[in-house]
């Protein structure tokens, strides 16, 4: 196509251009004027997300306004410091946004303080963590000393002060009970920071044991008592992990990355919404939140004057156009869609749970509160030898459902290989399936789990699939793919013939 752009406004009535679209196809055609590769891959991007069910817990589809906002001249701007206190000329507009972004957040989640600036989950954790080493082990340390300015201090002072930094004690949900890579996992930083403790889900329940965190915190008395998760199916009771932490003398911080969007949409309330009993909440904006891909710090007002200090403390310059879009997604967070939505994904999810569980798969704990399962796998004895999660991952993508495998506690074949799968009902929510459709995926992803076999036998990662069992589940993700389009907006067809 010469100019796609005047293709589709010649092949539509005035009144029926579709905006959405019309800025896809315009912002594709200057990209296609430099890089066709790269549109290319946008669309095949679409091609691919329309054909394959999304069944991964930690991802979204945001809306085109959201994307949409994300692509401007804000990217342009250096502005490290806070609204009305910049290190550079020229911020009036980006003000302007920061602090609307950080008041729509504010008023979300009901928080007294709001850092919008963090560009991802882990940069907010990692922001949380040093404002809370600042201000509960860096001020204290310099009041004793008389002291404001870093700079004045003797240089043994200074190896005394970092020493006493990174001594501290961090207290986080263990990596195979579902923690994050950034709750003390050895091989992130931070790991290196802290003298990292865990707990544990209980072996028998699955769940977490509230009296036996207890007993591990008043036994370490760490600075950080942390709870949050990544592959976690339960609610959690965050009133009572306060009075645990008090009871410790630890600051209470939460990592709701996965679940922002249920305490946004007030199914997590009272004792289960984070932001009235943490001193400090981090989360992403892409997960079940919906927004652009980034993150966000919500605190008390005891650790605003250590968090505004993000540049330089941990922070560069911040990504003003990626704060616009996060402005837009906390407004539309706000909305009484979003609550009914936000109560699908868990009724979607506690539907989804039965219909693994009524197809003969093991589901842990044996249902969820929130936006994800977990499956072992490693129950399902095929006749054909048990396979692992990568073998059930591999097979379901080749069945067009993508989900990702997971380790579970005490996982007998390791993080890499794993027994687990972890399935998320946030995106197809967002695609507006509903229970029937849950009941359907259930019935899917068991049928493809019993046609799995090890090949050669005693192969972790190699399989064979009974093929008819294959080209039924490529048909029925297929036939339930077609009523329930990804972007529906967008003309893949239209995009294909223009930029690939
Ligand atoms: C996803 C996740 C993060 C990291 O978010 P990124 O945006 O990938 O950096 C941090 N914490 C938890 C609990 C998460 O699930």
């Amino acid at each position: 196509m010469n100019n796609p752009v005047a293709e589709y406004l010649a092949s539509v009535k005035p009144e029926a251009v579709n905006t959405a679209f019309l800025a896809y196809l315009c912002g594709l055609t200057e990209t296609a004027a430099i890089a066709p590769k790269i549109a290319a891959s946008i669309v095949g991007e679409l091609e691919n997300q329309r054909k394959r069910v999304k069944l991964i817990a930690s991802e979204n589809y945001c809306s085109l306004a959201v994307q949409l906002t994300m692509g401007n001249l804000f990217t342009d701007k250096y502005a490290e410091g806070m609204p009305g206190r910049r290190f550079y000329a020229g911020n009036e507009n980006v003000d302007a946004v920061e602090a609307d972004a950080a008041a729509e957040a504010r008023k979300l989640f009901g928080a007294e303080y709001a850092n919008v600036q963090p560009h991802c989950g882990a940069d907010a954790n990692v922001l949380a963590y040093w404002a809370i080493l600042s201000a509960r082990v860096e001020a204290p340390a310099l009041e004793a000393l008389g002291e404001t300015n870093l700079y004045k201090l003797s240089g043994a002072q200074w190896q005394e002060l970092k020493r006493s930094l990174g001594s501290q004690k961090l207290l986080g949900l263990d990596y195979y009970s579902g923690g994050h890579l950034t709750h003390g996992y050895r091989y992130n930083l931070s790991s290196r920071m802290f003298d990292v403790h865990s707990y544990s889900v209980s072996g028998e329940t699955g769940m977490l044991d509230y009296d036996a965190i207890e007993g591990q915190a008043l036994e370490i008395r760490p600075l950080i008592l942390l709870a949050g998760y990544s592959a976690y199916p339960r609610k959690i009771n965050f009133r009572r992990m306060r009075e645990i932490a008090d009871k410790a003398g630890a600051v209470f911080m939460v990592d709701m990355a996965h679940f922002a969007g249920l305490v946004a949409g007030k199914v997590f309330s009272g004792d289960y919404d984070p932001v009235p009993h943490a001193h400090v909440v981090t989360t992403t904006t892409h997960k079940t939140l919906r927004g652009p891909r980034a993150g966000l710090v919500l605190a008390k007002q005891e650790f605003a004057e250590a968090l505004d200090k993000g540049c330089p403390l941990t922070m560069g310059g911040p990504l003003p156009h990626i704060i616009a879009a996060k402005a837009v997604a906390f407004k539309e967070a706000g909305r009484d869609e979003f609550r009914d939505y936000a109560a699908r994904i868990v009724e979607n999810c506690r539907a989804l749970a039965a219909a693994c569980i009524n197809n003969g798969l093991t589901v842990l704990t044996g249902g969820t509160d929130n936006h994800l399962i977990l499956v072992n796998v490693n129950e399902l004895d095929n006749g054909s030898g048990r396979i692992t999660g990568r073998q059930a991952e591999s097979a379901l993508h080749e069945c067009h459902i993508t989900l990702n495998r997971n380790s579970l506690p005490g996982d007998p074949n390791g993080p890499w290989y794993t027994s687990g799968l972890r399935i998320g009902t946030a995106a197809v929510t967002t695609l507006g399936m509903g229970t029937a459709e849950m009941e359907e995926l259930g019935a899917i992803i068991a049928l493809v789990l019993k046609a799995v076999s090890p090949a050669p036998a005693g192969s972790k990662a190699k399989y064979t699939i009974e093929p008819g069992a294959k080209a039924e589940a490529l048909d029925r993700v297929k036939k339930l793919l077609d009523r329930f389009p990804v972007y529906p907006e967008l003309d893949l067809e239209f995009l294909q013939k223009a930029f690939c």
